[in-house]
């Protein structure tokens, strides 16, 4: 059901060739029809810690698109769990394509708006949700954003069987690639993409999780905002998906390999440099083949 370790592959194209760098796709997007990419990565411990602990729920949050909502709620289905969804902001009918799946894989969905979201993590919050037998629920924050997450992502690296420089990821918490600069070899080195406005995201994360500040370097290609795009960014997972059958989102992975691209055009990366780009999945709730 897992494919696991996930696949490696070269990605070869004039630029690649024109600089004369070693691109490696990792296709993280392969590990799982529905709970694809980082998502699974970062649940993995968390449902076992949630086991160990003898929880039967995971609650966990986001908002009406997040591919953490739609991975929780298929991880959920597979190993026996139940799962509650907090959304943020209001109920739509009919649901969109994220949340219709949720449902269909049993999570219940509670909607709250956006004030309290924001207080998501009070005990005024706690008293929302007193439907529900609060000691049998696991909690994971919003993103799955913890450290038993970190130590899940940490493990991509090991999974890597070439000797690399950098590593590539798209950042929305910024978990996933600090998880992955957080197992690196000394000359290795993590960039992390972000695709959202955020000027503090590098600080947050060095904040949040001790991480080496030599180890990770943040760029932003966030064009406009989270889930934002431009035709520019379409036509550029349009060329890729033609070229290299592989298919990006626009939301994460397609922000992160047009950044990968330009930095690789403005010469950043040393020549015979080796480079991974981390495909973290998320095709299944942003495509944008449906408008080929
Ligand atoms: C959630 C997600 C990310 C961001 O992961 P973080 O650990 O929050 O930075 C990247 N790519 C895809 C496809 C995602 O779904």
């Amino acid at each position: 059901m897992f494919q696991l370790p996930s696949p490696l592959q070269k990605i070869e194209t004039a630029l690649t060739r024109q600089f004369n760098v070693n691109l490696f796709i990792k296709r993280d997007d392969l590990i799982h029809p529905e709970i694809s990419g980082n998502k699974w990565r970062k649940l993995k411990y968390n449902i076992e810690q949630a086991k160990k602990e003898n929880k039967d729920t995971i609650l966990t949050f986001g908002g009406a698109y997040s591919n953490h909502i739609t991975a929780t709620a298929a991880a959920g289905k597979y190993f026996g769990l139940k799962t509650i969804g907090i959304i943020r902001g209001e109920a739509y009918q009919p649901l969109n394509k994220s949340l219709q799946f949720a449902t269909d894989c049993g999570m219940e969905l509670v909607y709250v708006d956006r004030e309290k979201y924001r207080n998501k993590n009070s005990s005024d919050f706690r008293s929302m949700i007193s439907d529900f037998e609060e000691s049998k629920i696991y909690f994971l924050p919003e993103g799955g954003a913890n450290t038993l997450a970190l130590q899940g992502c940490a493990e991509i690296v090991d999974e890597l069987n070439i000797d690399f420089d950098f590593i590539c990821c798209a950042c929305g918490t910024g978990t996933t690639i600090a998880g992955i600069a957080s197992n690196l070899k000394p000359h290795q080195q993590a960039i992390g993409f972000a695709v959202l406005k955020h000027d503090k995201l590098e600080q947050e994360i060095f904040q949040k999780f001790d991480i080496q500040h030599s180890k990770l370097t943040i760029q932003n290609y966030p064009f406009g905002g989270y889930a934002k795009t431009t035709p520019e960014l379409i036509q550029f997972i349009k060329a890729f998906y033609i070229e290299h059958q592989i298919l990006l989102d626009y939301v994460y992975t397609g922000k992160m390999m047009f950044g990968l691209f330009d930095l690789i055009a403005k010469n950043y990366f040393p020549e015979n440099s080796t480079i991974v780009a981390l495909h973290t999945g998320g095709v299944m709730n942003a495509n944008v083949l449906s408008e080929l």
